[in-house]
């Protein structure tokens, strides 16, 4: 990517302007469709906001474009789709290396826990991250950030939890903070020591939930690494109980909250409910009855197909369900060295398209301003408003259908993060 920083910038020629415009609320039911497009439109950006989004021809008769119109950079979108940028809201950015051990053991028949239980799975990528310096671990979560820039990608949640030791944990929350220094995007941190019970402790699980809820926790809202706890609740990893208590653990130090739950099996979500985190991920598998208050809450559904895509599964999970039950649905890549490995929210747009029946402009919203719900952003990011972030995408197709149409390409042919330009 060719950088360059514009301070004033305009998009011209955009045959549709995807802007979903609404309320900073996360989109549920019927809203999940509503796209608010503008054709023929231009918009106009400003100290890193956006300023007008309208028809091109209104734009050039805005007072403001004709007082500043020599200091303008213009950027020609050639007939092309601007949508906002996506939010990637469930990414393990920091990791060492990738798991080829598992990818094969899987290919040969083995199921995810079963690698697991023998030592692969997230305890394989432990050593890589623990012996990897913040230097290493950094420019490895920058080059990643890059290609998810690369494919219309503004807005990154990052995780640490593979090292699952203080230091390493923290380490990693240190290598998301410097990535995040070098890209232009907006990344969220988020502390995933509830990742799994690491070897040490196996013994010991109430030991390591205190690792986490009296040190992991407390040091990094401290040095202000982190703006989530997360919690990976599974029948392999920590129980309702335990995820329960981490919970409570990261409100009284002032951070935010999500989980893991139903990659699996289903989990009790009242009980994490009462915590108000801002979102569940996976939800491959869940209680029907959870739904009704799942629906009255703001705690987004995260779903992440690419997992189910590489893990071989042939059930994904059932956003028909969700959306009836007035779900509010988000989708993610999870991208991770174990189970998606993937920056892209294209291949994720058209798999929940083909295998979960979400329709073109569901899986749009889903990847733009109910993934900035789940993160908190929902009054900043997500939708091409004035006044809110100029984070763009400009894709080099003439409908909006097309982005979960064409499989394994790159249609995105720029970006605009927090008003930096970025042409591929
Ligand atoms: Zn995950």
């Amino acid at each position: 990517l060719a950088k360059k920083q514009g301070k004033v910038l305009v998009l011209t020629n955009i045959t549709q302007l995807v802007t979903l415009a609404g309320s900073p609320g996360p989109r549920r039911g019927a809203a999940l469709q509503e796209l608010n497009i503008i054709t023929d439109a231009a918009v106009l950006c400003s100290g890193g906001k956006i300023v007008a989004a309208s028809k091109q021809r209104e734009m050039l008769k805005h007072p403001w474009f004709k007082k500043n119109k020599k200091k303008i950079e213009e950027f020609d979108c050639g007939g092309g789709v601007v949508t906002p940028g996506f939010v990637d809201s469930h990414t393990h950015l920091v990791f060492a290396e990738p798991r080829l051990v598992d990818f094969e053991k899987r290919i040969a028949g083995e199921t995810y826990e079963e690698i697991a239980a023998a030592g692969g799975g997230i305890k394989s990528s432990l050593a890589g991250v623990r012996k990897a310096s913040k230097a290493e671990l950094a420019s490895r979560a920058e080059a990643a950030l890059y290609k998810m820039l690369d494919g219309g990608t503004t807005t990154v949640e990052a995780k640490s939890g593979y090292g699952l030791s203080l230091e390493s944990e923290l380490k990693s929350l240190e290598a998301i903070k410097a990535a995040a220094k070098k890209w232009p995007g907006t990344l969220v941190a988020t502390l995933l020591g509830a990742h799994v019970v690491p070897p040490e402790f196996k013994d010991d699980r109430a030991a390591y939930v205190r690792e986490v809820t009296s040190k992991m926790i407390p040091q990094a809202a401290k040095k202000k690494l982190a703006e989530y706890v997360d919690v990976f609740c599974e029948r392999s990893a920590f129980t309702p109980e335990e995820t329960a208590k981490i919970f409570a653990a990261g409100r009284a130090h002032g951070l935010k909250l999500r989980a893991h739950v139903g990659q699996f099996t289903p989990c009790d979500l009242e009980k994490l409910l009462r915590h108000k985190p801002d979102s569940f991920d996976h939800m491959d598998v869940f209680r029907d009855e959870d739904l009704p208050r799942l629906a009255k809450s703001d705690t987004v559904a995260t779903l992440l197909p690419a997992a189910n895509y590489f893990l071989g599964h042939t059930k994904y999970p059932d956003a028909r369900k969700l959306i009836s039950a007035g779900v509010a649905v988000a989708l993610a890549t999870d991208y991770n060295p174990g189970t998606s490995p993937t920056t892209s929210m294209q291949f994720v747009m058209s798999a929940a398209c083909t295998q979960m029946k979400m329709s073109p402009a569901e899986v749009l919203v889903a990847s733009t301003i109910n993934g900035a719900c789940g993160l908190g952003l929902g009054d900043r990011k997500g939708s091409i408003q004035s006044g809110k972030d100029a984070d763009l995408a400009v894709f080099d197709i003439g409908d909006y259908r097309e982005l979960p149409y064409w499989i394994g390409g790159n249609a995105c042919v720029g970006t605009v993060a927090n008003g930096n330009l970025s042409e591929r």
